[in-house]
Order: structure tokens, then sequence, then C-alpha cells
């Protein structure tokens, strides 16, 4: 056996989607693009979507359209993935570390609002593994300090969350489509807003300044040549080379045609976990998963032997991780690093275990009886 951590779900629809672009040679920039934000957009019900080369581009430019002042503070947690809190310091402001809540594992609303001063502009929120944090609660109080919320939405698809898509509680939301995540464009992101004046420079930010539509420009050009000023356009922002191009896109559509029924598989894997860890002792879920309500992209579980548990995983040829070590033990963080104790020490118990919609049963038991049988 050799079961892998992550692994994309890709084959022959996507092969097509390709063949079709290839077949129009317009690989750029293009109506895929445009094609796979209107679907992204009506799929998590968001009243804009536009379509980048990452998450953490999107990330970046979610905190860039706000134009807060340098210097300013944002709250995000310690538990995530770089790209986060990179996305606070590409913009030259300031993180402030948050703990995480000992059982979801998300944000602790409590120790943010302890780290909160009138410095701070904005919350990162991280749905991490796809488990929801209560929107419900932090928008209310978000809104009384006068904080914008960013959703990283890279763990989920924009599950419901009391009637509402994770994603479109903040005032703007980001996905990934790295090959690890839920779906998947090779590399690829989407931001989101129902306020679509949050993202009024987005297209201009994602390409080098200029907010043109180079398709549809192309298309009033053959079809009505008349127009001498077709090659024209304004810069007026200093923006990044950050877009979606239609190769992508063209594996984005696919996927998300499959996406319901990758992610169910997910959830069926993930209820055969719990049911089959349930009782081996010295090993708890990661968090309370809730497979059937919420899509995750990880699943894993706390041990207090990790390193050995891992070894011994290794040894039969199951992979595992540990997502993450908090960005406050991190040299590039530790300036900022600020009273985390909590996540610090309890994420040296966390292990990922094997997850992605192509897993077997076969495999998820080989799994489980290893695990079960580390313990005997
Ligand atoms: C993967 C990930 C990102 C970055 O996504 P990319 O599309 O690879 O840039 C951001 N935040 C979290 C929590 C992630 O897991």
């Amino acid at each position: 056996m050799n079961i892998r951590l992550f692994k994309p779900s890709v084959g022959k629809e996507e092969l097509k989607n390709i063949a079709d672009a290839f077949e129009r040679s317009w690989i750029g920039l293009g109506p895929n693009v445009n094609e796979f934000e209107k679907q992204w957009a009506e799929f998590v019900n968001a009243e804009i979507a536009i379509g980048l080369n990452s998450a953490t581009a999107a990330l970046h430019l979610a905190l860039r359209s706000f134009d807060f002042p340098k210097g300013k503070k944002v709250l995000v947690p310690s538990l995530t993935f770089a790209a986060t809190a990179t996305a606070i310091l590409y913009n030259q402001l300031i993180p402030v570390f948050v703990d995480s809540d000992p059982t979801t594992l998300g944000m602790d609303l409590d120790d943010m609002k302890r780290k909160y001063d009138e410095d701070c502009v904005a919350i990162m929120v991280v749905h991490y593994a796809g488990h929801p944090v209560a929107m419900d609660q932090l928008m209310p109080w978000a809104s009384e300090k006068g904080l914008k919320v960013i959703e990283d939405c890279a763990h989920t698809t924009g599950s419901d969350y009391k009637g509402k898509s994770l994603g479109t509680w903040g005032d703007i939301g980001c996905y990934s489509f790295e090959e690890k995540k839920l779906m998947t464009t090779g590399d690829g992101g989407m931001i989101v807003s129902n306020t679509p004046e949050h993202l009024q420079d987005i297209k201009a930010y994602r390409w080098v300044g200029i907010d043109k539509d180079n398709w549809k420009t192309a298309q009033s050009y053959v079809h009505a040549n008349k127009d001498a000023m077709h090659w024209f356009y304004e810069i007026n922002v200093l923006g990044y080379k950050y877009n979606m191009n239609d190769l992508a896109a063209s594996i984005g559509l696919a996927q998300l045609k499959k996406l319901p029924k990758m992610n169910a598989r997910r959830a069926e894997i993930i209820r055969m976990y719990l049911d089959g860890i349930e009782d081996i002792e010295g090993i708890k879920p990661l968090l309370p998963f809730e497979p059937e309500k919420y899509v995750y992209q990880m699943f894993g579980i706390r041990s207090d032997k990790r390193d050995d548990l891992m070894i011994y995983l290794k040894s039969k040829g199951i992979a595992t991780g540990c997502h993450y070590t908090p960005l406050t033990a991190q040299p590039l963080f530790k300036p900022y690093a600020k009273d985390c104790d909590y996540i610090e020490n309890e994420a040296n118990k966390f292990i990922t275990l094997p997850l992605h919609a192509d897993l077997t049963n076969e495999e998820v038991n080989y799994v489980i009886k290893y695990l079960k049988e580390f313990n005997a």
C-alpha cells in the first residue's frame, strides 16, 4: 500500500475542456475565465466573483482593495497556512495573532476581542479544515468595531452555515483551487463579494493595472472593424500579474461539475474515519467534524504520541502531515507573536490523515486498521 495524503481527482472531463481551449487557441485570460467566474458566483451565492491565479493572490488583493493606511493591524489566527498572514505583510500592515478555540480550532473569539485595539482595521477569518467559524457571532462584533472581514475559504467550497454560504458572510471571500484543495485548477483562486464596490479595482489589480476584457475587445474588433482605438487602455492603479487563465478555468469548469460528488465522497470517508477511531484510546478527532453538514478539505486526529504514530504509519505506506505549525512559531512571524500558547502546545498532537475523493474504502480501512494496531 502507498496511500497519498492529498490527491487531485482529474480525468477525461478536464482533458476534454482543455482540448476545447486548445481548439479555440485562446488560453490566456478569456471566455472560460468569465464563464467560471459566473458559475462560481452562482455556486456560492455571491454578487460577483473574479478569477485569480491563487488564493494567496486573492488574500493579498482582498486587503489591498480597502487601501488601509500602512502600519494598521489585522487580526489573524496563528493556526493557518502562511498565505493568510503574508497577505497582511504584503500590504504593509501588522498581523495580530489570535489563539485557537480548543474545540473547533477556529479563531478563539474571546482571545480575538482581548487582542483587539483601535489600530485594528480587519479580521482574516479561516474556516480551518472546513469547519465554520461562528460567523453569526463574529460579524455583529466586527461591524460594531468597524472592522472589515475577509474569509479565507481555502478549506471549504462555501458550505452553508446558518443559511448563508461561507465566504459570503464577511466583506470578501477567498477560495483556493491549488491541487490539494477540494477542487483544483492546478493553481488558481477566486475572490467573491456581495458588495461589488469592494471588488471594483480587482480586475485592474489582477492584470498589471489594466481593467479590460481582451476577449471581448478581440471579438468586437473582429465583428465591427471601425474602432481604431480598440488597443487603448488606461492604467490607474499599481497592479500585479494575478489573473486566472483559460486553461486553468477550463479545468475548473469540469471540476465544479464534479464537486458535489467529490464532496459527498469526502463526507463518506470522514464518517468512516470517525466511526473507525471512536474506540481507539489515545486518539481523538482533530475537531468536531460534521461531514453531513459541512465540507472538509482535511481530516486529522490528535495524539499524544504524534511522532511515533507518524513514523509507524509511514512504515505501513500511509502518508501523514501536520497542519500547521502555528505561524507564531515561525521565524518570519516571531516578531509579531504574542501569546498563542494553547495552539503552540496543542499543535504538537496534530496528525493529518489521507483524505481525497479517490480514496477507496479499502484504503480507509487500512489506515484505521493500523491506527488500531499502533495502540494495541
Ligand atoms: C492553500 C491555502 C491558501 C493558499 O492557497 P493558494 O491557492 O495555494 O495560494 C491560503 N490559506 C489557506 C488556509 C490554505 O490552506
